[in-house]
């Protein structure tokens, strides 16, 4: 509706922060504590602008955060000091029971036993967007894998890890974030935009790269400056929509 590619990225990652089955602001998963510490990460293509915050507690809405800190002059924000960043701005802090949802909780205390499924670790969420204007916006937030060391950041709120937007393409990343990080996975996704690959082809050798490389599995979403859409996985499942211009109705699959 001639909107911004960043409002649109915002808009779709905090509604599904709000929504409890992901794991990501309400409904993101505990550390081995018992605490919620959250990832975010958002990109302008246009402008190569960058926000992230890691690390942080008592958010609701981490992509916000991670807006507001792309709009300051810092790049990432950690813990204690992107709290106080957000109280600047005038983000109130939630309280514990806010974010966490009894499916979380029950399955943190399963989690200890060594059968927890791997699989059951994830539910990251991420949104890229294509605007009337040609630019491009990606991003990503996370409550990152289930029963992890306090402090553990994954590839969630770092840049070219686990979120990316230039000119060419936007991609936000979900999965065994260690991996992700070692390889670079959106930025190598928006060089392969960058060397002529269509945004399907480009997030599948992203995957082939992830396969060939590291045991950890994932997936990405991607769009290209022609609007063409991507996406492609290793792990067992990866809930996705799109919809472009012309079509009635988002496409889904899981
Ligand atoms: N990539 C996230 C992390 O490692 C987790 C996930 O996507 O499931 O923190």
């Amino acid at each position: 509706a001639g909107g911004s590619a960043l409002d649109a990225v915002e808009a779709a990652v905090r509604s599904l922060e709000d929504n409890p089955n992901f794991n990501a602001g309400t409904g993101a998963c505990l550390t081995t504590e018992g605490n919620i510490q959250l990832d975010a990460g958002i990109m302008d293509g246009s402008a190569l602008s960058v926000g992230a915050v890691a690390d942080v507690q008592l958010i609701k809405n981490p992509i916000s955060l991670a807006r507001k800190v792309l709009e300051s002059p810092h790049a990432l924000l950690v813990g204690q000091g992107a709290q106080q960043f957000a109280q600047e701005k005038g983000i109130s802090l939630c309280r514990l029971e806010d974010l966490m949802t009894e499916r979380q909780h029950n399955k943190w205390k399963a989690a200890t036993s060594p059968t927890s499924a791997d699989e059951e670790k994830h539910g990251t969420v991420g949104a890229v967007a294509l605007d009337t204007f040609g630019r491009l916006a990606a991003a990503t937030s996370t409550g990152g894998i289930l029963n992890k060391y306090p402090g553990r950041v994954g590839d969630s709120p770092l840049i070219g890890c686990g979120f990316y937007a230039d000119e060419n393409a936007a991609i936000s990343c979900t999965g065994d974030g260690e991996d992700f990080i070692r390889l670079l996975i959106a930025k190598r996704a928006a060089d392969f935009v960058a060397r002529g690959d269509t945004a399907r082809d480009a997030a599948q050798a992203a995957i082939a790269v992830l396969g060939a490389k590291a045991t950890g599995t994932g997936g990405l979403i991607v769009v290209d400056r022609l609007g063409n859409v991507g996406f492609a996985w290793n792990s067992r499942h990866m809930s996705h929509a799109y919809m472009i211009e012309g079509m009635d109705e988002q496409i889904t699959g899981v």
